[in-house]
Formats: structure tokens, sequence, C-alpha cells
């Protein structure tokens, strides 16, 4: 398995004005996952309906836009073997009420249309790399080792 798999994480406009995106870097900095982007901005409604394309016909849809441009986020690239997926299993279920303790969303929501943090779908090949796409050009991504690599692979 390659080391260097990336996923697109968001920071949501509720983890921004409760604090708490210098801990959500931190737990994905921690697990030994490495930064390789990341742009503090507003979402406006066209980047918005593209990223959330697929729930175009839901009923939520209206409700999740106006949500996600309603204040700054912070837009993420991380890298790391199993990227996509280990960052999933670090945000916990979709809805904060079932989410694990331990998980971001576990730990820090309540509410189904405020839940803290986004990551590319493990299960929706491509995602992440059609997100990263979106959200940052190839020059915005920065390629560099993290001195601790090898105390975190084995192989590294
Ligand atoms: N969402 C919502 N109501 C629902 C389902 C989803 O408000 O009934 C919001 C929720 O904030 C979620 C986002 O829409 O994070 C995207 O939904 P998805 O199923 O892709 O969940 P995620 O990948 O974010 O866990």
């Amino acid at each position: 398995m390659s080391n260097d798999e990336r996923t697109f994480v968001m920071a949501k406009p509720d983890a921004v004005q409760r604090g708490l995106v210098g801990t959500i870097i931190s737990r994905l900095e921690e697990r030994g996952l490495k930064l390789a982007g990341a742009k503090f901005m507003q979402i406006d409604e066209e980047l918005a309906n593209q990223h959330y394309a697929e729930h175009q016909d839901k009923p939520f849809f209206d409700e999740l836009v106006a949500f996600i441009t309603s204040g700054p986020v912070m837009a993420m690239v991380w890298e790391g073997a199993d990227a996509t997926r280990q960052v999933r299993q670090m945000m916990g279920a979709t809805d904060p009420k079932e989410a694990q303790p331990g998980t971001i969303r576990g730990d820090f929501g309540l509410d189904l249309g405020q839940n803290i943090i986004h990551g590319s779908d493990h299960e929706d090949p491509g995602a992440n790399e059609r997100e990263i796409d979106l959200f940052f050009d190839e020059e915005e991504l920065v390629d560099y080792e993290r001195s601790d690599e090898p105390w975190v692979y084995e192989d590294a």
C-alpha cells in the first residue's frame, strides 16, 4: 500500500465558528497524516453546487448549500496510507448523534446538518481526486517529507 494517498478534508463553517479548526488539524497530524495543502476560504454557491452535486435532488440540498456557504471553511488535502478511509473513520458517522465517542463528529457534534467536518467518500472511487481538483490547483499542493515518517511507517 502506498503511503501517499491524498484525500480532501474540510472543516465546515460550524468548526470555524466554534474554534475547532486547530483541533481537527491536530488530530489528523497526530495520527501521522501529512498536510499537503490548506486554504481558508469562503465557498460560493456555484462551488457548493458542484461539491455537493450528488445530493442535488435530496430534500436537504438547499439547507446544505446554505450552511456550507454561511461562513468560511478550512479546505485541506491530507496525505498518507489509506488516507481517505482512515479520515472517514476518524470523522465518525454522518449524523453526530450516531457517531462513536472518540471520533471528531462523536466528540464535537450533535446535529446532522452541522457535523463539523467533510472528508471524501472512500466508497466512491475517485471522489478524493475529484474533490481535490475542485478546490485546489496542482501548484497549491506541496510535496515534502515529514521527519517522523520513518517512525510512522516501517517501510519509509
Ligand atoms: N446531510 C443533511 N441531512 C441528511 C443527510 C446529510 O443535512 O439527511 C448533510 C450532512 O451535513 C452531510 C452532508 O449533507 O455531511 C453530505 O451528506 P453525505 O451523505 O455525503 O455525508 P458525509 O459524507 O458528509 O458523511
